[in-house]
């Protein structure tokens, strides 16, 4: 991977545009968790130290492309980061495509990048508008880094010297670490609702850990290989292919399961053998032998890699499994890496975040990334490094 670094450049008096992923959850204007604004940090620091003119942009939500929605401001953010970066003259703009004007140490935050016509669609125009605003561009958004729009992948076509932030490096330095020569034994847990999406990760998986772990509704998916159960969130279309993975691959199943009637917050939960799941209930949890099962195999694993809540988390009846599981994670002396949205949230709920050996900031690009699969955002650097070089 021949690409530049913003630590190697010198950013004195330059006009210094970071793509950083700010993509926060806001509730009526309050930041609902900062995990990734926390992460984005330490780059906008290290820019402001080398005395460049830093320009931020971000994407938050999903806007309707061209119009401007209060909702998907970034200002909430702007606000956070002011009082993070208190020593800083920082300003806000939401009309930022033909003019910028900044002194060195200074940040001006540009306004979502969604409120542009030609982003999702990775206009030309506007990737060169995007570049004429600055003399570095910095791709340090790795949550975004899958994606191939303007702001993340056309600008390196037309700005002069692309890098890659901080950040961006480490997530993919400790990906690495954990995939290529992991120690061993090595163990994945795989859980989550969205099923088919994660099939290509837990096949990429399977031949790299020497135990997957399944949970939530991938793990339904490979019950309902050989039992009945009931209404639980499942892909039939999927059941084929889990039976091949479990045919070939070292992959543990629940032995028990907690099950409720209704999806609902106040729904108790009974432990049931999966052939015993009745028509009307669905499995939402692992029950406690499963538990102890899995956690006497992280207890002894050298690597781990997680993604997915192993159950309905939001549930308190349907939480002791992920509970247990993070929990085992966190005091366990293993390589430990994390990634995607509700492992976050997870990991956020039980305080548990100073004890994983990495967290990933990305949630779909850190799937492509186990997949195997090239992130366009690596790729415009590796040409634009090749186009100057
Ligand atoms: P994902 O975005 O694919 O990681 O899915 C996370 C969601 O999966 C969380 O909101 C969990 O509540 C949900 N989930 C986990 N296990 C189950 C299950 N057995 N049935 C339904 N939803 C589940």
């Amino acid at each position: 991977m021949h690409i530049r670094k913003m630590t190697e450049l010198n950013l004195t008096g330059k006009r210094v545009l970071i793509r950083s992923d700010l993509n926060v959850p806001i509730k009526n204007g309050i930041i609902q968790s900062e995990a990734r604004i926390l992460a984005a940090l330490p780059t906008i620091k290290l820019a402001i130290e080398k005395n460049a003119k830093v320009i931020i942009m971000s994407h938050l939500g999903r806007p309707k492309e061209g119009c401007y929605t209060k909702k998907y401001s970034l200002l909430p953010i702007f606000e956070y980061l002011k009082k993070k970066l208190n020593n800083t003259k920082m300003y806000f703009s939401q009309n930022y495509l033909n003019d910028i004007t900044l002194n060195s140490g200074e940040i001006l935050m540009l306004e979502n990048v969604r409120f542009n016509k030609g982003e999702l669609s990775n206009s030309n125009k506007l990737s060169k508008e995007y570049s004429s605003l600055c003399d570095i561009f910095v791709m340090d958004a790795f949550g975004s880094a899958h994606r191939m729009q303007s702001s993340t992948y056309g600008i390196g076509e037309f700005v002069k010297i692309a890098c890659a932030g901080p950040l961006l490096i480490n997530e993919i330095s400790a990906l690495k670490k954990a995939l290529k020569e992991p120690k061993r034994p090595m163990v994945a847990i795989v859980g989550g609702a969205k099923v088919s999406t994660k099939f290509n990760v837990l096949h990429k998986l399977s031949k790299i850990a020497d135990t997957i772990i399944v949970g939530g509704g991938i793990a339904n998916t490979f019950l309902a290989i050989d039992y009945k159960i009931g209404k639980s969130l499942h892909e039939p279309d999927f059941i084929p292919e889990a039976k091949k993975l479990r045919d070939k691959y070292n992959i543990i199943t629940p032995i028990d399961s907690r099950v409720g009637k209704n999806f609902c917050k106040t729904e108790k939960s009974i432990i049931r053998l999966p052939s015993n799941i009745k028509k009307d209930e669905e499995i939402m949890d692992f029950g406690d032998e499963t538990i102890t099962k899995i956690t006497n195999i992280l207890k002894n694993s050298q690597t781990i890699i997680w993604n997915g809540p192993v159950g309905v988390f939001e549930f308190p009846h349907f939480r002791i499994g992920t509970e247990k599981i993070a929990k085992t994670i966190a005091r366990s002396h293993a390589f430990s890496i994390a990634g995607g949205g509700d492992t976050l949230s997870v990991i956020d709920m039980f305080n548990i975040k100073d004890c994983i050996s990495y967290i990933s900031t990305g949630g779909g690009a850190f799937l492509e990334f186990i997949e195997g699969k090239k992130l366009p955002a690596i790729d415009m650097l590796e040409k634009n490094f090749k186009k100057i070089n």
